[in-house]
């Protein structure tokens, strides 16, 4: 029986970045922290596979590396001249393309090896090696434009992987569930006019990128149709998050009917994330797994990769991704949410809720979902 893989690279956690307090630069009135750096650390992402390693979990996937992407893979989504600009800076001991996106001597290896993690995992899922695969990709992907790295993303590695599937015809229609509580605006510019990959994000409404992923934006030429933007207000929650996968999300997949479901897995819609405002539990991550994976049941023979993105409570994420993966591998090893009854007890009231209930039903209309 095949089980479920995990792709993770130890050398990924050794991505490192400058001089930044929070996602300020360091100078003029801002001091440098003492803990240092970007919020896109290594602990988020090293701590869960730490969880996974104490509970156990770990021994039930089957873990694994892989090979970095190739050139040709890259130049499916990045064009020559940036990657030459990137590698050029990587060999020279490191620096900055794009915005809040610094990189160490090496940075370029590192993020082709964070997204041949994508690949690797998104082809084993495709030859059915492996029922269904997580990548811990990092750094992550989700924001990179194809010349244009930004938000902590690199390299487009959701997207790389995508069209190398495509490419080596290995899937015809790939659809891209975005639940990071930023928008996925680096894979909505990749396949804006792509009718054969659906990208759909649900996100905090203008936190990240400031003007990007409004609900209007649904394509453009052949692809129109097949771009989703929900955004959400702060302080959406467990309820908000599950209605709008089960009302906008699953429906859309359904309509679209694709081969292989990916998830740009992102723990930042979560209650204390420093960088959004949203409600989130390890209960609503789990919850929004167990739906995608009986729609990819229903649609795809289970075809499901999730690759991790955002996530930046260093204390909760690992019991986040620990949930996701209990759900993805049917696991009974349990690292319980120590936070489960504090969020519970925090969720909106239900007055607010029926004005987070109201702005779905419109977005709803909007979609013209039934
Ligand atoms: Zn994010």
């Amino acid at each position: 029986m095949t089980r479920t893989a995990f792709f993770w690279d130890e050398k990924c956690f050794w991505h490192a970045g400058g001089n930044y307090a929070f996602t300020l630069p360091i100078g003029g009135l801002v001091q440098p922290l003492a803990a240092g750096g970007l919020p896109e650390n290594p602990e988020t992402k090293r701590r869960l596979k730490n969880l996974m390693d104490v509970t156990g979990l770990i021994r039930a996937l089957d873990a694994q590396t892989a090979d970095p992407v190739t050139t040709e893979d890259l130049l499916r989504v990045h064009p020559k001249a940036f990657l030459d600009e990137f590698r050029t800076l990587s060999d020279a001991g490191g620096g900055e393309v794009g915005l809040r996106t610094p990189f160490a001597r090496g940075g370029y290896e590192l993020a082709t090896l964070s997204a041949g993690l994508a690949k690797s995992a998104l082809f084993s899922v495709l030859s059915g090696a492996a029922r269904n695969a997580y990548a811990l990709s990092r750094p992550p992907g989700h924001h990179c434009l194809p010349d244009f790295p930004n938000g902590f993303c690199l390299l487009a590695n959701i997207a790389i992987a995508a069209r190398a599937a495509i490419a080596e015809r290995r899937a015809e229609r790939i659809a891209v569930l975005d639940w990071d509580v930023h928008h996925g605006n680096g894979t909505e510019a990749i396949f804006i006019n792509d009718p054969d990959v659906l990208t759909i994000s649900l996100h905090q409404e203008h936190n990240y990128p400031v003007d990007t992923g409004d609900a209007d934006v649904m394509g453009e030429g052949a692809g129109e149709g097949a771009n989703i933007n929900i955004p959400l207000p702060p302080g959406a929650g467990h309820t908000t998050y599950l209605n709008a996968i089960d009302q906008i999300a699953i429906p859309a997949l359904r309509r679209f009917r694709p081969d292989v479901i990916i998830v740009a897995c992102g723990f930042d819609a979560a209650a204390i994330d420093p960088l959004s405002r949203m409600l989130a539990t390890a209960d609503t991550f789990r919850q929004m797994t167990r739906r995608i994976r009986a729609t990819a049941e229903d649609l795809c023979d289970g075809k499901l990769l999730l690759v991790h993105e955002g996530g930046y409570s260093e204390v909760y994420v690992p019991f986040c991704g620990h949930a996701v993966l209990e759900e993805l591998s049917d696991s009974a090893i349990t690292a319980p949410d120590p936070f489960a009854e504090v969020f519970a007890a925090r969720q909106p009231n239900a007055r607010l809720q029926a004005v987070y209930d109201e702005m779905l039903d419109e977005l709803r209309g909007h979609f013209l979902v039934s």
